[in-house]
Order: structure tokens, then sequence, then C-alpha cells
């Protein structure tokens, strides 16, 4: 097999991890409480479409017919994020969660692309070399969003949530020695919330 050919793969590859994308972003959307968050997702979900027609257009430039390639590294990703969006988890943990998840798609996509990159220059395929480039810009641009988004405010939010959690106050109920005040304790609200239950259920 020549370098061309493993090229070729490779393109395959990334046109099936992209479809998978477009199928997955907008559950990410969805899931994300934080606006920014959502547009984000919203935005490289219209990034995505575009990164699939300049693949058409490296099959062509290739003298390729389009063709997907089962891409089993993108799948497992994704497996993951769907996993982290049936945690029973809100606000800005969810959101913290979903960064960490799309992060994973990014580098997987800069990683890949950034080898396309360089082995089509290396072959004199200038005009492929370009258009991947192009859209490896995008991967990195979208990575370092997500990147900005936890760090200026998300992951922050985040360690709040768990912190006001921890100290939620309840009302004593009258039983044992009780004495009717209020008491703050320890809730693990992971056993209390119906999401949860729900999850726990998928698990078993
Ligand atoms: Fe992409
Ligand atoms: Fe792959
Ligand atoms: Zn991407």
């Amino acid at each position: 097999m020549t370098l061309h050919e493993m090229l070729v793969d490779e393109i395959k590859d990334l046109y099936h991890a992209e479809k998978q994308l477009t199928k997955a972003l907008p559950k990410m959307a969805k899931a994300a409480n934080h606006e920014d968050l959502r547009e984000a997702f919203e935005m490289h979900l219209e990034e995505t479409h575009e990164q699939i027609t300049r693949l058409e257009e490296v099959f062509e430039a290739l003298g390729e017919k389009v063709k997907a390639k089962p891409c089993p590294g993108m799948a497992g990703i994704l497996e993951e994020g769907k996993d982290t969006m049936e945690e029973d988890a809100e606000g800005a943990v969810m959101d913290a969660a979903l960064i960490a998840a799309a992060q994973r798609a990014e580098h997987y996509e800069i990683g890949a692309y950034g080898t396309c990159v360089e082995w089509a220059r290396l072959l004199g395929l200038d005009e492929v070399a370009s258009l991947l480039e192009a859209t490896l810009e995008e991967e990195k641009a979208a990575d370092q969003k997500l990147t900005a988004l936890a760090e200026s405010e998300i992951n922050q939010a985040a360690v709040a949530e768990g912190q006001s959690e921890d100290e939620e106050e309840v009302e004593d109920t009258g039983r044992g020695r009780s004495s009717g005040r209020a008491t703050t304790v320890r809730r693990q609200s992971s056993t209390t919330r119906p999401r949860a239950k729900a999850a726990d259920r998928r698990r078993r």
C-alpha cells in the first residue's frame, strides 16, 4: 500500500467521522445549559456540514469516488459522549462534562487532519492539502473556543454548584430526637433524583 492510498483511506475515515458528528452535535447542543456552549455546538454543526462538502472536494481532487470507511475511533468517542449525557448531572457540571466529551472529538479530528495535510503536501497534492488545512484550522478554533468557555466561566460555575449542593438546607422532619430546627446535611443528590434512577437502570 502506498502513502497515497493510505491518505485516501484516512480521508474516507474522516468522512465517516464527520458524518457521525453531524448526528451527535445537535444532541450535545440540546443537552447544553449555557447559551454560549449551545451556540458553540450549533456553530460547529454548521462548520461540520461545510467540512463534509470540503472532503467531497478532496475526493474529487484525488479522482476518487466519495466513500466513507467506518471510523470506530469517532464512534467510540461519541459513545462516551452519549454516556455523559445520560449522567445525573445538571447545569454547569453537565456543561463541563459536555466540553470534555466534545474536546475528545475535536482532538481526534485535529490529529487526523494534521497528518493528512502533511501527507498531502509531501505527495505534492497542493489543492488537497489546502482544503484539509482549512478544516484543520476550524477544528483547532472549535477546540480553543471550548477551552475558553470552560476556563472563563463553566468550570468555575461547576465547582460552585457542587458546593451549594453539599450544604443544602433541609427541614428536620421531626422524627427521632428532633428539635424542630432546620439542619444542614450533606446530601448526595445522585441518590435522590429520578434521572439518576433511570440512568442506573440502564446500566444494569
Ligand atoms: Fe470536523
Ligand atoms: Fe477514524
Ligand atoms: Zn470538529
